[in-house]
């Protein structure tokens, strides 16, 4: 006779994905209709069903060394068809939250951003701080620059601003490359297959497909995603291109003495409206917020076929929405000279603060573990699509 496989059960961890946004996960009936209907699965390696079992068993370390959990693009195909209503587009996606949570370099962080008991700490933490650096906490007693308001003099761009921002981002950057490393060795030391080539050169083609956004495209129910993804994200390149334009322009004339020249203002900001920069700056502002609003209203509007997502997903809307609102609010509050504005500024730090720290610990780490699976599963053979 066999000897029977003895399957022990992590029920913390079934506990932690039904509060996370998988509470239908016990409905599957196994059924397979979610593997056949998702486009984004590999041929030959399909997945939603199987995830969907291993989650009701609670195999926690077989679930979290599947990079199938992160190929999902979360489209919601498998939910809308799924005849018991279990959907398993939502489940990944709370599966996924509790693979960030193992590979964070500082699990509280990932606490923090992703539960919803300490969204008071979440931005408790950047209120404080930016609280205590700023020179002028009333407003009235902020200089003006050539007799108008000015951010920079609210808030010094240097040390207050580029010191927090460059030291907040290497530190972002440092806990996705240990996510991105750890990520990488579980599901390789799980797979145990033998990868072709090196692994690097099939990042660049995960690479590409992420910039691109291929696999949206292939979501029947969620098509409009894709959109929203792709403003979403390019806007966001273009304000980090804004970002650099402006630490040229204030450190080129501050160390170099560069001058003013054509349209492009060294110095001091505010620059003025006809200036390169504040031209991206506008355009990339407009993207993001039809990005953030196309995702808004397609996740309301397909709530009841595609699932209304779970706090992990609005908690980051929400910091991504206020980084857009207050950025703009801002700058229409400076354009009337309106000193309600420094405030508003303050907050859009808060936001901004929040969002680069955290990125490698909220959805924002979607980016950088979607990648590493895509990658992964290349290697290996698992996606060949
Ligand atoms: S999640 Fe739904 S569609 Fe998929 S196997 Fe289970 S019952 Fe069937
Ligand atoms: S959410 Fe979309 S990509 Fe993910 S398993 Fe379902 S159908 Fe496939």
């Amino acid at each position: 006779m066999a000897d029977a496989t003895i399957i022990k059960p992590d029920l913390q961890f079934v506990k932690e994905i039904i509060k996370g946004g998988g509470e239908s996960l016990k409905k599957c009936y196994q059924c397979a209709t979610c593997s056949v209907v998702c486009n984004v699965t590999p041929e030959g390696n399909p997945f939603p069903r199987k995830e969907m079992v291993l989650a009701q068993w609670g195999q926690k370390d077989e679930l979290l060394a599947s990079p199938d959990i992160w190929l999902c693009h979360q489209c919601s195909d498998c939910t809308a068809y799924c005849p018991r209503g279990a959907k398993p587009g939502e489940v990944l996606n709370a599966v996924r939250k509790q693979s960030i949570k193992q590979v964070a370099l500082v699990p509280f962080l990932s606490k923090i951003a992703t539960d919803p008991k300490f969204i008071w700490l979440l931005f408790a933490i950047p209120m404080v701080l930016f609280y205590l650096i700023m020179p002028y906490r009333d407003v009235s007693m902020v200089p003006l620059l050539n007799g108008k308001m000015s951010y920079s003099n609210f808030m010094p761009v240097w040390p207050q601003v580029d010191a927090t921002f460059m030291l907040t981002a290497a530190f972002a950057a440092f806990s996705a490359l240990v996510g991105i490393k750890r990520l990488w060795a579980t599901m390789a030391a799980r797979s145990g297959a033998k990868g072709t080539g090196s692994p690097i050169g099939h990042v660049i083609p995960a690479v590409t497909t992420i910039l691109a956004h291929k696999k949206f495209a292939d979501c029947d129910v969620n098509r409009l995603r894709q959109w929203g993804h792709l403003l979403l994200f390019y806007s966001f390149a273009g304000l980090a291109v804004v970002t650099t334009v402006a630490i040229v322009y204030l450190y080129g004339w501050k160390f170099f003495g560069i001058q003013a020249f054509g349209s492009f203002n060294f110095g001091k900001s505010p620059y003025p409206n006809n200036d390169p920069m504040k031209i991206l700056a506008l355009v990339s502002s407009v993207a993001f917020a039809a990005g953030f609003i196309i995702l808004l209203v397609n996740r309301l509007v397909k709530a009841g076929k595609a699932g209304l997502g779970g706090y992990f997903d609005w908690v980051f809307l929400l910091i991504v929405g206020g980084v857009g609102a207050t950025g703009m609010l801002a700058w229409a509050l400076r354009l009337q000279e309106m000193t309600a504005g420094y405030w508003v500024y303050y907050f859009h730090l808060v936001f901004v603060w929040t969002l680069f720290m955290y990125a490698p610990y909220s959805k924002f780490a979607h980016l950088f573990y979607r990648t590493t699976a895509m990658a992964f599963a290349r290697y290996t053979g698992r996606d060949t699509k």
